[in-house]
């Protein structure tokens, strides 16, 4: 997730530069003036209780904020990020803040402050008054607000200085050099997220042999669920003697192991851009897991990626591997073989299609040599590296 909050005093230029920011990053955009607006507008309990601090220039309470911002953020638990303008306002709402964003195991990644002197800001407020249509652009309000901003406003800076995540913006240049500015900003903070991709596809399509390519070419992690297992046996751990037994009694090893192998690499992974995971999740069960793990470490999903061949060409491919070096135990018999691809068929088909409702899943043609096909996958995460950062 990626969590900004923009700073700055009535008239900074914090709604203007909003609406760049939630497109180009697909955030969800909460404005703590519009919510409370919306509240006044729609004759609320909340709204009644708010309309005279607004109208004077003054600050709603703490209280009233909580509630109107707490039900977006947990009513959103699946966005992108959140983008706050307006919020936090004061020191309160700044502990507010980190214990919502602690509650979807995410934090806020930066505050960016956009600095602009008080008579700029008073003049750009007079002028928005003449069509904006709000009762507190005028002199006499304008002047109460930028007092509240100062006396408690101002003083919210302080925590995130010392929290370390405080940037600050000269707001009286042009708008496109705000904008590139905080563009920067965020490009600097999304360099520190770990990009993650879930490559999915059906046995024979190729998604071994691309992930491990792919991975050591963009630098991210490869996270593949069998050679992780395969390594415990090899290793001959207390979990590997334990896989060697259910593999021997045909069972299925349980996701109890396979979470911790990929907690333990997960963990392990200092100092990594990101990971791909080929083989995981294979069942809805799993995409659970996944998206549950990834949070605890504040991160998510980046992108999804299906590479597509059609069954006649996986059933020849994994009959001509079975006829090599390669040939894993499970491509051994065609029965064995189709009962891999019905198990993709019935238990992973549906991830894809849940991912592909969440996130959209990016559709990769897996037919043609391995350099083609790498070509097209490559040419899709660096879209998306390009498109997230
Ligand atoms: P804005 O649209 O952000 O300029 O907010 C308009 C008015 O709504 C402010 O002058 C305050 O009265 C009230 N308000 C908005 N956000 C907050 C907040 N986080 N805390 C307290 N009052 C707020």
């Amino acid at each position: 997730m990626l969590n900004i909050a923009l700073f700055g005093p009535p008239g900074a230029g914090k709604g203007t530069q909003s609406e760049f920011l939630i497109s180009k990053y697909n955030l969800f955009y909460i404005s703590t003036g519009d919510l409370l607006r919306k509240e006044i507008a729609e004759k609320s309990k909340l709204g009644m209780e708010a309309q005279s601090s607004i109208a004077s220039g003054g600050l709603v309470s703490d209280e009233i904020i909580v509630q109107i911002i707490e039900k977006t953020i947990t009513d959103n638990p699946d966005s992108n990020g959140f983008l706050f303008d307006g919020f936090p306002r004061t020191y309160i709402q700044a502990y507010i803040l980190e214990g919502l964003m602690l509650k979807l195991n995410t934090s806020l990644n930066c505050l960016i402050s956009l600095a602009v002197p008080e008579e700029e800001s008073v003049s750009r407020l007079l002028n928005r008054g003449k069509t904006s249509g709000r009762s507190d652009d005028n002199e006499k309000v304008i002047r109460n607000r930028l007092r509240e901003y100062n006396e408690k406003t101002l003083p919210v800076l302080q925590f995130y200085k010392d929290k370390g995540i405080f940037e600050e913006v000269n707001g009286c240049e042009s708008i496109e050099n705000v904008t590139r500015s905080i563009t920067a900003i965020i490009s600097q903070e999304l360099s520190k997220s770990l990009f993650n991709i879930v490559l999915f596809g059906y046995p024979g399509s190729g998604r071994g042999s691309q992930g491990k390519a792919l991975a050591k070419h963009f630098g991210l992690e490869y996270v593949a669920t069998g050679a992780m297992l395969e390594q415990e046996i090899a290793a001959n751990t207390a979990t590997g003697r334990k896989i060697t037994e259910l593999y021997e009694n045909g069972q299925l090893v349980p996701d109890e192991i396979v979470v911790q192998l990929i907690e333990k690499k997960l963990a392990s992974s200092k100092d990594v851009k990101g990971f791909i995971f080929k083989g995981y999740p294979r069942t809805l069960v799993q995409s659970y897991i996944l998206d549950g793990m990834l949070k605890k470490y504040g991160s998510s999903i980046s992108q999804i990626i299906e590479i597509e061949v059609p069954t006649l060409e996986l059933i020849s491919r994994l009959d001509e591997r079975s006829k090599t070096n390669s040939c894993m135990p499970y491509d051994t018999s065609t029965a064995k073989i189709v009962k891999r691809l019905q198990e993709h068929e019935i238990k992973t088909v549906p991830v894809i299609q849940k991912y592909n409702q969440l996130h959209g899943v990016i559709k990769i043609d897996g037919q043609g040599s391995f350099d083609e096909v790498f070509a097209r996958i490559s040419a899709a995460i660096e879209n998306g590296f390009k498109h997230i950062r």
